[in-house]
């Protein structure tokens, strides 16, 4: 099961990352051993296979927040991904953590979210409420194990072991085992990818006005200190300084407080850093003006009747369609037909539908439910 790693690349991770980062020649392996490449270390080839992926593909029509009809301005479930990668390995840099290893589980994170957001996870786990439930997290580990399939040995991906159990802990949030340090920064750019994204979006869409943000601290002390580096912006300029601002204020809470940890415990390799419960977070400060930034984002954009509208008309045709399909199995496509018998026809029905990029879903309503 080891994989072995080139000398080449044992090397330069020796030289460049840190001692508690995922170094490529201490991996477990992969499920279904295969030879060494002559040039790229492993998580190198995770993240190609993640990137050569149909799912992957498919996250540039699926919606983050805000769906098509609403303009193009704003992202997309594969430009969020891109830009949670991006903060991701800025910090597996700064920290000298595993960039590659980084680099795949930013660029996966989210290859599990159905069509149209979150309205479409949460329609899915209603239909499949007694079969087990639907999840974006759980849905992205079943793409990398099972239904991806692209190469003649074996179903799925077949990735790294230290990729795997990344995802598998983003499904069991509450499990006492401590991920990788590259585990935890994913999900740490995601958060800071979010929420100021969304912010940017909900301005650029009108569904904020700039003034309501100035009762937001962490917004309110970004505007202050723009201002006073820049003198007196205004408008899309001084918005647009803002929002870097509050990406690099973040990423230097998170790295002051990790050069403090590290300091301090200094493990000596990334199983030790696991073993000993080392976590790695936004200041107690920084995390409450977040929950306040997210706390209004919540009530003034997710739950904007404009965003709400839409999402109801999503759910109302994805469970329409999941009805029909799982009544009919007949109706999928034979790849998802062929996993009726191991899964049942609610959760074919569900990997079906869950693959689906927002406008694909809305032609195959008309296909399906309008005949
Ligand atoms: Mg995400």
């Amino acid at each position: 099961m080891r994989n072995r790693v080139g000398q080449a690349i044992q090397a330069r991770e020796s030289e460049l990352l840190a001692p508690f980062a995922m170094h490529s020649a201490d991996t477990v392996g992969r499920r279904h051993e295969e030879p060494p490449h002559p040039y790229r270390g492993p998580f190198q080839r995770d993240r190609d296979r993640i990137i050569h992926s149909a799912a992957f593909r498919r996250l540039s029509g699926k919606t983050q927040v805000f769906a098509d009809e609403l303009g193009d301005y704003h992202r997309t479930r594969l430009t969020h991904t891109l830009e949670v990668a991006s903060i991701a390995r800025t910090l597996a840099r700064a920290l000298r953590l595993n960039e590659d290893l980084v680099e795949t589980l930013a660029l996966a994170h989210d290859i599990g979210h159905p069509p149209f957001g979150h309205a479409g996870e949460d329609v899915l786990d209603e239909c499949l409420a007694n079969d087990g439930g639907f999840s974006h997290n759980n849905q992205a580990l079943r793409i990398m194990e099972l239904l991806e399939s692209r190469y003649p040995a074996f179903p799925g991906l077949n990735l790294s072991h230290e990729v795997l159990e990344g995802q598998r802990s983003r499904v069991n949030k509450q499990s006492d085992l401590c991920p990788l340090l590259e585990v935890q920064i994913v999900d740490l750019a995601d958060s800071i990818a979010y929420d100021t994204h969304d912010v940017d979006d909900a301005l650029e869409n009108q569904f904020l006005d700039p003034c309501e943000l100035l009762e937001i601290p962490l917004w309110q002390e970004a505007a202050t200190r723009m201002r006073d580096r820049h003198g007196s912006i205004e408008g899309d300029t001084l918005r647009r300084a803002i929002l870097h601002e509050l990406i690099d204020h973040q990423v230097r809470d998170l790295l002051a407080g990790a050069e403090v940890v590290l300091q301090e415990k200094q493990p000596a390799t990334a199983q030790a850093a696991c073993d000993g419960g080392l976590r790695l977070g936004p200041s107690r400060e920084m995390a409450d003006k977040k929950r306040e930034l997210e706390d209004f984002l919540y009530l003034r954009v997710y739950r904007n009747p404009r965003v709400m509208e839409s999402r109801l008309v999503a759910q109302q045709r994805l469970r329409e369609m999941h009805e029909r399909l799982a009544a009919d199995p007949k109706r999928l496509p034979d790849k998802f037909l062929a996993r009726v018998t191991a899964d049942g026809p609610p959760r074919a029905a569900a990997d079906y539908l869950a693959g689906m990029t927002d406008r694909y879903a809305y032609q195959q309503y008309q296909r399906l439910c309008s005949a």
